[in-house]
């Protein structure tokens, strides 16, 4: 059994021996029996292990190809996790334009003095050598970008990191494994927010961190049990559910993306469509090379100002206003005050989010359907 698509939906099938369950169960047990004062069995506390959160973690780190996954709490509980491995004074090189709670926890972090970081585009060969030359711990890579669809080239980022001494993690939420294996490209960890494609449902939130390296694994698992920051034991369950569906959901919902992208590209009232499926997207070509598909998110920019993106979004029917994304229904979500609400005017300015981007979290509905809403959505204005 190799193929991945097999793999999920088979992952801890059949493997109650007490029962013969099919499905696996739910351990929702806090504490567990030790053998004798000195022994104790696979588990003993939930916060540090547990089965459910063992058979997730294993299932990411499986589709990841990668030797250890750690489940946490939240996606942002999988990033804070990662900085663990790092002392105060070393240096975190992240994208400017990832996701905008990722930016407050490493700006408020370093404030505090618990670590330093420095925000770059990526893309930016002088800002890059620059970053580099600081000997930095870590690189921290978020392609595609939150909210413009912007790619880094993972496997020349991590290969200039690593001569720099540098550790990479990348931020796989927006593909999923179904559409991007990072750790096939150089990096050393993938990370997830497990609330987004790999549940699926929009009804946990999660995260997951997958280390290439089994030590590096190890000391993951460590901290999320010092620290206390592991999920519980009913979301790595419903997420594993989730996931066996990821490759059929990420399908059909790539498939409407790519034609409401085409779609927007040929309205008079768009100015801009983020998404590298496109041809004319400056990502298209390196997303035909590091990704096995383009994937489910894509942006756009409305000709006019603010008053017209507010008109836009507050018509929609089908696509429910609301931030997040990967599940099987649409969401329509204004960047400024939602995704990246967490970061300063200044901030989004640097990283070019617009007061008239409107993101869109495709799902499974009809294509027909939601280019419907979005039609009705563009005659208000
Ligand atoms: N990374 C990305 C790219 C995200 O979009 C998000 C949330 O939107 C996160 C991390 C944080 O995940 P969570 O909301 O599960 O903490």
């Amino acid at each position: 059994m190799t193929d991945k698509r097999t793999k999920i939906i088979q992952a801890d099938i059949g493997s109650d021996t007490t029962h013969g369950a099919v499905s696996p169960a739910l351990y929702m047990s806090s504490t567990y029996q030790f053998k004798s004062i000195t022994e104790k069995g696979e588990y003993d506390y939930g916060r540090g292990s547990n089965p459910n959160r063992t058979s997730l973690g294993k299932a990411v780190a499986d589709l990841e190809g990668g030797a250890h996954g750690v489940v946490t709490a939240s996606g942002m509980a999988a990033i804070d996790l990662l900085t663990n491995l790092f002392k105060a004074d070393e240096l975190i090189i992240a994208p400017h334009d990832c996701y905008g709670g990722t930016h407050r926890l490493l700006t408020h972090r370093a404030t505090q003095g618990r670590l330093r970081v420095l925000f770059i585009d990526q893309n930016d060969k002088a800002a890059l050598k620059d970053a580099l030359s600081q000997k930095p711990a870590l690189v921290l890579i978020e392609t595609p970008s939150n909210p413009l669809m912007r790619l880094v080239d993972i496997e020349a980022l991590c290969a200039a990191a690593k001569k720099a001494g540098a550790l990479t993690a990348v931020d796989n939420t927006f593909l999923s494994p179904a559409r991007q294996l990072p750790l096939s490209m150089g990096a050393d960890f993938s990370l997830h927010s497990t609330t987004k494609y790999l549940n699926g449902h929009s009804d946990v939130v999660g995260g997951v961190i997958v280390a290439k390296d089994l030590g590096h694994g190890e000391q993951l698992a460590w901290w999320a049990n010092c620290a206390g920051v592991t999920g519980s034991p009913f979301d790595a369950y419903q997420t594993l559910r989730g996931m066996r569906t990821l490759f059929a959901r990420m399908d059909v919902q790539e498939g409407n993306a790519s034609t409401i992208a085409q779609f927007l590209q040929a309205h008079p009232k768009i100015e801009k469509v983020y998404y590298p499926g496109l041809k004319s997207d400056p990502g298209y070509k390196l997303a035909q090379r590091q990704q096995s598909g383009a994937g489910a998110m894509l942006t756009f920019e409305l000709k006019g100002g603010f008053e017209q993106t507010k008109k836009v979004i507050e018509a929609a029917r089908l696509f429910q206003m609301a931030p997040s994304l990967g599940g099987v229904e649409s969401l329509i979500c204004f960047p400024t005050t939602m995704t990246h609400g967490g970061m300063t005017p200044e901030a989004r300015e640097i990283a070019g989010i617009k007061d008239t981007l409107l993101r869109l979290s495709i799902g499974l509905e009809s294509a027909d359907d939601l280019i419907a809403d979005l039609t009705a959505s563009l005659a208000k204005i």
